[in-house]
């Protein structure tokens, strides 16, 4: 970690950014004037209904997405935004392949982003005991619960070791208790990279996981102040 990273360096930073979905009398406006910085080891949860804009902001912040007027930053990130492994993001299905075991499932965008397999494994076997997933490794996709397979990609997001840790309502399919086992572990893998999480939910158990709140209503993004969004 460099020295600027430990001096709390913004890990992303949206000034004013918008993001408008086709154009004329069609033009949807998903995301207006959004401005907002990300910290290492900020615990950020970012709420609002269906259709508010959360999605089109954390596409945006993972650099999946462009803004259409203002603009999106990452002056903290120790390499590109577009480099493999810099931003971790996790999505509300855990989307993972089908004929690959847990292990390989993890190893496999390590191995596409030029590691070695032997590296690749050793990592995503590490990944999987932090998230104390370890006696998964053999198992298919398939033979896993919901919660299971989600943890599965927590870990796959976090192997690279990102400095930043994106999730869009990674519970939205699970029950309580397993959304809850999902939460601790993504919670407890990005304490230990001293990362930057930001999570889409309209979940307030989620939420309240995390250490501040961000709302976001109709595209209009409202940061509470700590103490109202602290735990
Ligand atoms: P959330 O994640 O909070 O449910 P989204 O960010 O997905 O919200 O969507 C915000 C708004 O933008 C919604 O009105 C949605 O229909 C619209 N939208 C999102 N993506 C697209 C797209 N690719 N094309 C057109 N409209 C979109
Ligand atoms: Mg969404």
């Amino acid at each position: 970690m460099t020295a600027e990273l430990r001096g709390g360096g913004d890990l992303v930073v949206c000034d004013g950014a918008s993001r408008t979905f086709g154009s004329g009398e069609s033009a949807v406006v998903a995301l207006q004037g959004a401005t907002c910085r990300v910290r290492r080891s900020a615990r950020i949860a970012l709420t609002g209904p269906s259709g508010s804009g959360k999605s089109t902001l954390l596409h945006l912040m993972a650099g999946l997405d462009r803004p259409t007027a203002g603009t999106i930053s990452w002056p903290g990130l120790p390499a590109s935004v577009d480099h493999p492994g810099t931003v971790g993001v996790v999505f509300q299905g855990p989307s993972l392949m089908p004929p690959l075991n847990a292990l390989e499932n993890i190893a496999y965008p390590l191995l596409l982003s030029g590691m070695a397999d032997g590296e690749a494994r050793r990592a995503a076997a590490q990944a999987m005991e932090q998230i104390g997933i370890a006696e998964l490794a053999g198992s298919l996709p398939d033979e896993m619960s919901g919660g299971q397979a989600q943890r599965v990609a927590v870990a796959r997001a976090l192997a690279a070791s990102p400095a930043l840790v994106l999730a869009d309502e990674p519970t939205g399919q699970l029950d309580h208790e397993a959304g809850a086992v999902v939460m601790d572990a993504l919670v407890r893998a990005t304490d230990l990279l001293d990362a930057g999480l930001v999570v889409a939910t309209h979940d307030p158990n989620v939420a309240a996981r995390l250490d501040e709140s961000w709302q976001i209503g109709d595209g209009r993004l409202r940061l509470l102040p700590l103490e109202a969004g602290a735990r």
